[in-house]
């Protein structure tokens, strides 16, 4: 099977909606995808029924904004409850810092001479209840100052850049632990991309696995290169715990993550399935 459990619509940061987003998985001849879109819940509902029309088994999954030593890290959780009240009531939280963020951003770009309005970053979130910086780049390329997200990104709103504002994150033992009392299923997604492997050390991930029961690491990812993989497999086999695969697709925002570039093994997704179930 052609499995990919990672991916983005338009109910946060990708491009598609929620039900294009399972046709181009079916396009891309996944049997399997999973939905997980940054801190929300709400394309869920579309993209299931979109996957029992079009043949393709859709998981219901998020990625939560997590954080370690002032650090971001992405948590995937896979089958969990959007009514666990802990959980819901974090991802809120989060959800209204990326929000109260929005205006410290706008004002470091109008001093850096590339200014855009409130409105034109809201005409990009449209009805996305989960406000993200490639929302905030989407009107600089439309503002012109800009060719891509990714430039947006290189020269002004990458982490520690000169347009960034930190959000509220969940200490990320903290998030395993809410992933587990909503019943889902806690896989650190991309945990080495972008240089961060300082800040989740193997010795980290060794205490989340064994402290709080971390299910899994996405080891196949475009951040990761073939190095980070092959380390970050056998880190992983050590610890006993999951790899996974998938491509993080957000449509057109962002090059050379395609549907299923990257993928889970049918053995790996069994297992997952099996946590899902029994929770
Ligand atoms: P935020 O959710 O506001 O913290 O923004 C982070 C999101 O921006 C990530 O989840 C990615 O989807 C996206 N992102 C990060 N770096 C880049 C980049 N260089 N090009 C395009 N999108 C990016
Ligand atoms: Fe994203
Ligand atoms: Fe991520
Ligand atoms: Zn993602």
């Amino acid at each position: 099977m052609k499995i990919d459990l990672h991916t983005h619509s338009n109910v946060s940061d990708g491009t598609d909606t929620p039900a294009e987003l399972v046709r181009a998985a079916r396009l891309a001849s996944l049997d399997v995808v999973a939905l997980t879109d940054h801190d929300t819940f709400d394309g869920l509902v579309e993209a299931l029924a979109e996957g029992d029309r079009a043949g393709v088994r859709v998981v219901p999954g998020m990625e939560l904004s997590c954080a370690r030593d002032g650090h971001s890290v992405h948590l995937l959780a896979y089958g969990a409850d959007p009514a666990s009240p802990g959980l819901a009531a974090e991802m809120l939280r989060v959800r209204g810092g990326r929000l109260g963020r929005l205006n410290g951003v706008l004002d470091l770009l109008a001093r850096l001479g590339v200014p855009v309005t409130e409105a034109a970053v809201m005409a990009e979130v449209g009805a996305s209840p989960s406000v993200g910086r490639p929302h905030i780049a989407d009107a600089m390329v439309k503002a012109g100052h800009v060719r891509d997200r990714t430039e947006a990104f290189d020269r002004f709103l990458y982490d520690g850049g000169p347009a960034h504002v930190p959000r509220y994150a969940i200490d990320v033992a903290r998030g395993v632990d809410l992933v587990h009392e909503a019943g889902g299923v806690a896989v650190l997604a991309h945990p080495w991309g972008r240089g961060r492997e300082h800040v989740l050390p193997p010795a980290v991930l060794e205490g989340l696995v064994q402290d709080h029961g971390l299910d899994g690491l996405e080891v196949d990812h475009q951040d990761h290169d073939p190095i980070t993989r092959r380390r970050l497999g056998r880190l992983a086999s050590s610890l006993g715990v999951l790899a996974t695969g998938s491509s993080d697709y957000h449509g057109t925002g962002k090059t050379d993550h395609d549907l299923g570039v990257h993928t889970t093994t049918d053995e790996v997704f069994a297992e997952i399935s099996a946590r899902m179930a029994r929770a």
